[in-house]
Parts: C-alpha cells; structure tokens; sequence
C-alpha cells in the first residue's frame, strides 16, 4: 500500500449534496479538502433521484397538457401524439451528464482534491482508496442510503427506484410496492407516461405522517387519474416466466405484471467503510450515531445526511453541511435547526407540506382551528379535467400561529416554499388574512380563506 504525501484537513467520503457542499465551503474557509467518491458526483438527488424524478414527472405530466390544450381551441388528435420513452430517458441521462460535470469544475474550482473509488477507514485519521493511505486531521461521512427491498422470496426480481430511471422500456403494467414519497411519486410518473399502474400498501392508507385530508385527498386524485390503490395488502413472494411476472399477495391473490417496483424505504449506505475497525458506532435502526455537532463515536470523525437518519431530504444535507462546514473551519457556531422543514411529493397533483399536520398539533394538545378549501382550479374549467385542489391551515387558537399549510393541487412544492418562510417567521392568521391577494392564483386562497371548518 502506497502513502499519500501531504495530510489534509479533512477527508469527505462522498460526493452526494452534502458531502460536496460541505467540502466545497471548507475549501473555500483554507482547509486542505479531499472528497471520495466511487459512484457517481451529486449521489442520489443528482444521478438516481430528486432531478431524474422531476424530469420523469415533467415528462409524464405533458401528456395531460397536451389533452388539457383541447379545451383551450388547440387541435390534437390523438393519431398525431406518441410518447417515446427511450428518448425521455437519453435527453434526461444528457442533462445529468451535464450536472455532473458541474459539480466536478464546482469542486476543482474550490480547489478540492477528488479521489475516486470506495474509501475505509484504517483508523480514526487514516482512509485508504484504492490501496492509498491518506491522512488526515478529520473525516466526515456523507455516503447517503441505498433503496431497500423486504426479503421475500423472488427480491431479485424486484426492481428499486435506481432502475427505473434506467429502464430499456416501459411495460404495459406496473406493480408499485410502498405507500411513501417514491411509491406514489412513482406511481404518478407511470400513469401519467400510460402505464397501468397498481400501489400495494400495507397500511390503511398511504403517505402515512402526512396530514390525514392530504392523505384522503391525493388518494382520492390519484384513483380519479387510473392508478389502482389497493391498502391493507402486502407482497409475499413474487416470480417471474421472462419478462411476465406474478405477484403473490398476503390476501391469497395474485398479479400479473410487467414490472414490480419496491418503493419500501432506504437504509444507511455504510458498506465496507471500516467503521468497526475506527470505532463508529451505529444506532439501533443502523444509522451513524452522531450528537448535535455531527460528531460520532470518535471525535475526529462526524457525519452528515441520509446516513444518520435525519429526514432524508437534499436541501437538509446542504443545510447540515453548511452547519458543520462553519464549526470545523469558520467561527465555530450555528446549529442545524430541524423545525418546520418544508417539503413537497411529487406525485399529481403535487403535494406540498410545512409544519405542524392537524394530527400532531392535536396530540400534542394545542387547541386548533383549522381553515380548508378544496376547489377545482381554474385552468380546468376550460380543460374539462376532473381534478381538484386542496389548501388547508392549520392554526393555533391560543396565540393565532399558522402552525402547518399543506396543499395538494398544481405547484404546491413552489407554493409551499414560499408559505414556509411566514410560518418560519412565526406569522399568524391575522398576518395571512392582512396580506392581500394575488389573482386569480390558486395560491390567493392561503390568505382568503375566513370560515374556519366546523
Ligand atoms: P418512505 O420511508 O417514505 O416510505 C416507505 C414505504 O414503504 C412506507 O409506506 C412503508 O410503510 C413501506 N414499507 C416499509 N417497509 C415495508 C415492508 N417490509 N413491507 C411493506 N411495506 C414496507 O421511503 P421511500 O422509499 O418512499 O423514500 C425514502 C425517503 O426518501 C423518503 O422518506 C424521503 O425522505 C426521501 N424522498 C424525498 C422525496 C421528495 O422530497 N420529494 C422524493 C423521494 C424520496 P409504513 O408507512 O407502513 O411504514
């Protein structure tokens, strides 16, 4: 084994939207920065989820633009539209090509050293790739997590999110296995492209930890646009003749599928890292155990992002990053704050959510009042499309607090993201009811809405 010369100041395994946010902000505070990457840079959000997602999502939702132009004069027959999946999945795979290219020069521009291949610890300031040893004063972990797949007989059949976004063709029908963000962000993109799409969810209902109308709502949105909800039902075992495969169900049933997709969560990435051998200790669900200031175990070594089971969302991997980046090289502040997190499913119509859901804020004894709407959106009284939109408040009685907003309807992650900043801010119903509206929006009904549910 070789030895690489010059010690760094840190030693960042993985490249995904934490690790390179957090390498390229030390890198630029004068810390000697090294980052390890054996996939692929921008890790999952870049290569196999939020951006590829959004793109499928886009894709799938044009096909209901074309049909909803119908209604506003435009001719479109329906000989004359075709969809060719294989071109949506080159043009994508060109876009991430680009990103990818990006966050290279983003890092070389930063002046950070990257190191391709699967790092190990060697102890608790030594990684070695590729049968190099480089030291260094600190290491930080940012390997992110890997879809996992219930074990069941004929698992290898099942494909994972991963595969999707490479699929050589789209099958007549599909069976989605989940009822979370990927199951029905899924569920929507293969509908929307014109597969016959089926959810299996063990629960009663999906989306579970979402506010119990944006449950019943999407659910309800998602039947009228074709895709098959089947809840209370779970997969046993599935097989496969070629490409055909059965699906067997605990409710004695079985399906006949092109494709079975497990959408049924992500476990911690920590694979041949070596932390036995450095001492980092795991949690009981087998995420790094790390305190406040993203120290593990060993105090050299911190960790940040999906692998240490906070909410598994990009822009909290960037904001830990930003965190920890400012303790180790800056003033030696800040503190990650996890309240009132905005966030948003993509499935059709989108979902969009921030704070408090009226189930949390009652069991945890707030006294609330609750403003809704639900309505169809005026793009559709000429489109002729039988799709409705939700908005809902969610608000403390005692001091006025907007506690949650949640919608379901057209651009509700953009919507939401800006409501985000008021509940943030601490803004309370007279705040939204003194703020005048803009129309006609969809979004003017957040601040119009007076008659609180009965
Ligand atoms: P989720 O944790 O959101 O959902 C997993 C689903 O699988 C749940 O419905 C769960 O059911 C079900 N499940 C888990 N284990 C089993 C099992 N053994 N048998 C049957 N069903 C099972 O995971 P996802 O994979 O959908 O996504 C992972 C994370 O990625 C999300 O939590 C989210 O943080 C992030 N993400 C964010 C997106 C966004 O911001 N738009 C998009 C995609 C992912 P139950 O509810 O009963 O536990």
């Amino acid at each position: 084994m070789s030895e690489h010369d010059q010690p760094f100041d840190l030693i960042v395994i993985g490249a995904g939207s934490g690790g390179v946010r957090l390498a390229r902000m030390s890198a630029q505070r004068g810390a000697r920065v090294a980052i390890v990457e054996s996939r692929y840079l921008g890790g999952t959000c870049v290569n196999v989820g939020c951006v590829p997602k959004k793109l499928f999502v886009y894709g799938a939702h044009a096909g209901e633009d074309i049909e909803d132009a119908a209604g506003y004069g435009w001719s479109v027959p329906h000989d004359k539209v075709s969809f060719d999946w294989c071109r949506l999945v080159a043009n994508k795979n060109a876009e991430i090509e680009r990103l990818n290219g990006i966050y290279r020069r983003l890092l070389e521009n930063a002046g950070v050293t990257l190191i391709e291949g699967s790092a190990t610890l060697r102890d608790a300031r030594t990684v070695v790739v590729n049968d190099r040893a480089y030291r260094t004063e600190r290491v930080t972990i940012a390997t992110g997590g890997w879809p996992s797949v219930p074990d069941i007989p004929g698992k290898e059949l099942v494909l994972t999110s991963n595969d999707m976004f490479y699929l050589p063709q789209l099958p007549k029908h599909a069976v989605i296995w989940g009822g979370g963000y990927i199951a029905v962000e899924f569920a929507g993109i293969l509908a929307g492209l014109g597969v016959e799409t089926t959810l299996i969810y063990r629960g009663d209902r999906f989306l579970r930890g979402f506010d119990d109308d944006v449950r019943r709502f999407v659910e309800q949105e998602m039947t009228k646009k074709g895709v098959i909800l089947r809840f209370n039902t779970n997969i046993d075992a599935v097989t496969a003749t070629g490409s055909h495969y059965t699906v067997q169900l605990n409710t004695g049933e079985t399906l006949e599928t092109g494709l079975v997709m497990a959408a049924t969560g992500r476990r911690p990435l920590v694979d041949g890292l070596g932390l036995d051998t450095a001492g980092v200790e795991l949690d009981e669900s087998g995420h790094i155990r790390v305190n406040d200031r993203f120290e593990t175990s060993v105090p050299s070594i911190t960790a940040l992002g999906d692998v240490i089971g906070t909410p598994q969302l990009t822009p909290v991997a960037i904001a830990q990053a930003m965190v920890l980046s400012r303790q180790l090289f800056g003033d030696g502040k800040g503190a990650m704050d996890y309240r009132d997190i905005p966030t948003a499913v993509f499935c059709q119509p989108n979902i969009g959510t921030v704070g408090r859901t009226e189930q949390e804020a009652r069991s945890e004894g707030v006294d609330v009042v609750i403003y809704r709407t639900e309505f169809r959106p005026m793009k559709h009284t000429l489109s002729g499309r039988d799709e409705r939109c939700l908005m809902k408040l969610v608000v403390d009685r005692a001091s006025d607090r907007v506690l949650g907003a949640h919608m379901v309807g057209p651009e509700a992650g953009e919507v939401i993201q800006a409501l985000a900043v008021a509940i943030k801010a601490g803004a309370t119903k007279a705040d939204f009811d003194a703020t005048v509206a803009i129309h006609p929006t969809s979004a003017e009904e957040f601040v119009t809405m007076r008659e609180p549910v009965a």
